[in-house]
């Protein structure tokens, strides 16, 4: 049930007093973090750029050391477009959500030959380029180049939500959060402003139990005042998963080199490397079945345990089969030793199936996001 709440009126009147109190608030509590510029600084675009499509679905925490690699590496946008896609999924591989790797690549390719090199310098402009959606386009634009527009992503949204008490479920109440949300921007500073939600949103604003008595903007907040903050945003009500279930074939040799194949260059984790899987279904097939897919006749046994692994739209369990041989035979795929393996462009879930194939002490559920 909607309740009818006045998140509309004000709208104007709160503008310049959220704006004046976040700002304070920010100057004292930023969070200083290693793609930000410090203050007084200008914030050079390539890095808000690489850090946002990071933090996409990744904690601020796991993408430090990725972002600090990335940057060694291809230290700006000319040197990321020149880099070989492999090398790219390589140095992000862990990271998960391989397609905004391959799209990062991309999207330097085209700064290079269609802009100079020079990054567009509006959202408009941002937006059109590969992987860059709203919100990422509205925090290059306002962070890097000023431009008073909102960046909202989940933190600013569930803060926007709570400010004005919205009460639409999420997806649905998206388009309205952005219009009020972008009301909130100030003319002036308008990329610290949406640091500071988004530093507001991580800290104090937080999902489950927001610090109220923190927070700059709690004599503004419709959603504290009505008792109904802590429940905001409203979500609609998630679908479970479907589950697909098949076998991985890790095969090894002596020196524990590890055959992979590429996937596909279309398609879910595109271009990346594995090692042969079996098909998938409903249910696991059984061990005549599954082995009639293995890439080569040998022993190979199966693994107690199951990998398990999340991804958007559905969850994949892998049963592991594993054979050593003496001598590598030929297929398909590739040999990669462990060192070559280290840097190669495999993505989470296919790292897991090997390492549960070469070392009993692994958890036998392994799940994570990516
Ligand atoms: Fe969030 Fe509470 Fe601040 Fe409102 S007062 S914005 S609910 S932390």
């Amino acid at each position: 049930m909607t309740r009818k709440t006045p998140h509309h009126k004000g709208t104007k009147a709160k503008k310049a007093s959220a704006a004046a109190l976040l700002l304070a608030w920010y100057d004292k509590h930023r969070r200083d973090l290693p793609w930000r510029a410090k203050p007084g600084e200008t914030a050079d675009p390539y890095r808000v750029w690489l850090s946002e499509i990071m933090l996409q679905q990744t904690t601020v925490t796991a993408v430090a050391p990725y972002y600090r690699a990335f940057l060694k590496r291809w230290p700006d946008v000319a040197g990321l477009a020149a880099a070989e896609l492999d090398d790219v999924c390589g140095v992000w591989a862990g990271l998960g959500y391989y397609s905004r790797a391959r799209n990062l690549h991309r999207a330097a390719k085209v700064i290079v030959s269609d802009h100079g090199g020079r990054f567009p310098t509006a959202s408009a402009g941002l937006r059109a380029l590969p992987g860059i959606g709203a919100y990422t386009a509205g925090a290059i634009a306002a962070i890097a180049f000023n431009e008073p527009v909102a960046a909202m992503d989940g933190n600013a949204e569930r803060v926007v939500a709570r400010l004005h008490a919205v009460e639409d479920e999420l997806p649905k109440a998206r388009a309205k959060l952005a219009v009020l949300g972008q009301a909130l921007v100030p003319a002036a500073r308008p990329g610290d402003f949406a640091q500071a939600l988004m530093d507001l949103g991580s800290s104090v604003c937080v999902s489950k139990r927001p610090r109220c008595e923190a927070c700059p903007l709690a004599s503004l907040c419709e959603g504290r005042r009505l008792g109904v903050a802590a429940s905001l945003p409203r979500k609609a009500a998630k679908r479970t998963r479907p589950r697909k279930r098949g076998a991985a074939f890790v095969a090894l040799d002596k020196r524990g080199a590890v055959y992979l194949v590429r996937r596909p260059e279309k398609g879910l984790l595109a271009g990346m490397f594995q090692p042969p899987l079996g098909p998938w279904g409903a249910s696991f097939p059984t061990p005549a079945g599954a082995l009639s897919e293995a890439p080569f006749t040998g022993s190979w046994e199966r693994k107690p345990g199951v990998v398990r692994h999340g991804f958007t739209h559905f969850e994949l369990e892998l049963e592991i089969y594993v054979c050593r041989f003496r001598s590598r035979p030929n297929g398909e795929g590739f040999w990669l030793t462990p060192p070559e393996f280290a840097s190669a462009p495999v993505p989470t879930v296919m790292r897991k199936a090997i390492g549960h194939a070469v070392d009993d002490d692994l958890p036998l559920f392994v799940g994570r996001a990516g």
